[in-house]
């Protein structure tokens, strides 16, 4: 598996499933886009705007948490 931005530190996989459990829990803000089949974190901020950014590893583990998006050179924040 390659890297999946330029910074990545690792290509191991995720493998623990814990990202789909914070899915599960209405308490904490990641989002899985099911068409895309990528999770976010799902964040509105103090003036209203919502703001999602895209998760390319496990918060537990540190593993990709998915494979179908091509790596990409540099951080896409804002769009
Ligand atoms: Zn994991």
């Amino acid at each position: 598996m390659k890297k999946p931005t330029f910074s990545s530190v690792t290509d191991v996989p995720c493998t623990c499933n814990c990202m789909a459990c914070y899915v599960d829990n209405p308490n904490i803000p990641v989002v899985y886009d099911d068409q895309d089949k990528n999770y976010f974190i799902d964040h509105t901020g103090v003036d209203g705007t919502r703001v999602l950014v895209l998760l390319y590893h496990c918060f537990f583990c540190g593993g990709v948490i998915f494979t179908d998006v091509p790596s990409i050179s540099s951080p896409r924040m804002g769009e």
